[in-house]
């Protein structure tokens, strides 16, 4: 952790100052002179920017929050910083995350966790606590976060931030350390709708190196800001409201709907009942995926390498002393239960199922699509909670995804947007689109601002 003067909120897990000056110092320099440079600065240039580090950068390190990566420098920029550079936004540094981004805390980082700012005894979500609690602690602007399972957007509900998770292969995820391949994206952390849209721009677009890349071209998802809602049909998903969810965001959800109601949006009821099984199939999908993507972490390719105590040095006892040493309880309990669920024999009764609701889960969102132009709901059914509540009970820290989770097993959009606050502390409203429709959770996003 950096004591980077922020009252120990714990944010940052590297500062880059020196260069963040630099950048800006450029862009200074650019906007004096004045001319045809000037005028073709992107608009965020010079805007500072934080960054999950789950996402490699040059020359800075990156650790994905574990101890197995401590020290590790990439020798390579991820897609969405070398655009982040293009255009000029002084990076400011790495943030805190749940190692490998395995959590909805943060507590489960090798660097101790990162303190939510509205109240320091509380957890500011996760996995991307660093990058909410850096944009609502003020220290920074603009953050970039990557969501899985809602590690964007449960951080943003409970830090009164905006957080964005993307059509799933519209941000390249080249660069982003893979956790669950088929369901992670990278995304913004903002304070405003517009300030996510814009960045959502800058980082969208296809990208040779990611495999699952989109073609599309960006469309300017800031020109749907300026619409009204009239007539925008706005679907509650019965399934994700009710049991579970505290009094005091479903009433910060209602008043949410009385305000679009208000704006002339049209709120009907739609039924997702596979919705009720999802987080059963991303606790087989994500370990699965998460526990082939781990293997790269050997001893010998990447970061730490530790050799047994005594015996012999053969590559599988390196192999095991290393990952013994270098990944947290979390990261092992994922890996365990993922290569159980893919063994031989198992396949059908876990793997093969999960991908089963994953199909109906998204058969829900399109028969709800037709009814409805984009989805709305609560996106965590808590506010934070204090630090220690949940950590010794995985299936509690596990149902804070509930709502956030469908999404990503359907690669559509999904935006969280600050929508009041319970007992003093933020309450998140989510929206979600259709994949590719985008442009459509910033627009609905807009009226609650
Ligand atoms: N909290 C979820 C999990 O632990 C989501 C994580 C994420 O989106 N990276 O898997």
């Amino acid at each position: 952790a950096v004591d980077g003067g922020d009252s120990g909120i714990n944010a940052f897990l590297h500062v880059s100052a020196e260069e963040a000056l630099a950048t800006a110092a450029e862009v200074d320099a650019i906007r004096t002179a004045g001319g045809e440079e000037a005028q073709a600065l992107h608009p965020l240039a010079g805007v500072p920017i934080a960054i999950k580090d789950l996402i490699v950068t040059k020359g800075q390190p990156t650790t994905a929050g574990s101890k197995m990566l401590e020290g590790w420098m990439s020798p390579y920029d991820a897609t969405v910083i070398e655009k982040i550079r293009a255009a000029k936004l002084p990076i400011l540094g790495k943030t805190n995350l749940d190692e490998f981004a395995m959590g909805s805390s943060t507590e489960h980082s090798a660097y101790g966790p990162t303190r939510n700012p509205w109240d320091t005894s509380r957890i500011p979500g996760g996995s991307g606590g660093g990058s909410a609690a850096a944009v609502a602690a003020f220290e920074a602007p603009l953050a970039l976060g990557t969501d899985t399972g809602g590690s964007i957007r449960q951080p943003g509900a409970v830090t009164g931030t905006v957080g964005t998770k993307p059509t799933y292969g519209s941000v390249s995820r080249y660069g982003a350390i893979a956790m669950a391949s088929s369901l992670d994206q990278i995304g913004p952390v903002t304070r405003t709708v517009e300030d996510a849209a814009l960045l959502h721009e800058l980082i969208a677009g296809h990208d040779p190196k990611d495999s699952t890349s989109l073609p599309d071209p960006v469309p300017p998802f800031s020109a749907a800001l300026s619409q009204d809602v009239a007539g925008l049909r706005v679907g509650v998903i019965k399934q994700l409201q009710g049991e579970g969810y505290q009094q005091g965001v479903l009433d910060r959800f209602q008043e949410a709907l009385e305000k679009l109601r208000a704006a002339g949006a049209e709120i009907v009821e739609v039924d997702c009942p596979s919705f009720d099984s999802a987080l059963d199939a991303y606790y087989l999908i994500m370990p699965s995926e998460a526990s082939s993507n781990l293997a790269r972490y050997d001893g010998v390719r990447y970061g730490n390498r530790v050799l047994p105590q005594e015996g012999p040095i053969t590559i599988e006892r390196v192999m095991g002393a290393t990952r013994a040493a270098g990944f947290g309880d979390e990261v092992k309990r994922r890996i365990m239960l993922g290569t159980y669920a893919l063994s031989a024999g198992y396949y059908d009764a876990y793997y093969g199922s999960a991908q089963k609701v994953r199909t109906l889960i998204q058969r829900d969102f399109d028969a709800a699509f037709e009814k409805a132009d984009v989805l709305i709901s609560p996106t965590s059914p808590v506010v934070a909670f204090p630090l220690g509540e949940k950590l010794d009970d995985p299936l509690a820290m596990y149902l804070n995804d509930v709502a956030t989770i469908p999404a990503n097993l359907a690669g559509i959009p999904g935006i969280s947007v600050p929508g009041g606050l319970s007992d003093g502390l933020p309450v998140g409203i989510q929206f979600l689109a259709p994949a590719r429709e985008d442009a459509r959770v910033y627009h609905a996003a807009g009226a609650l601002e």
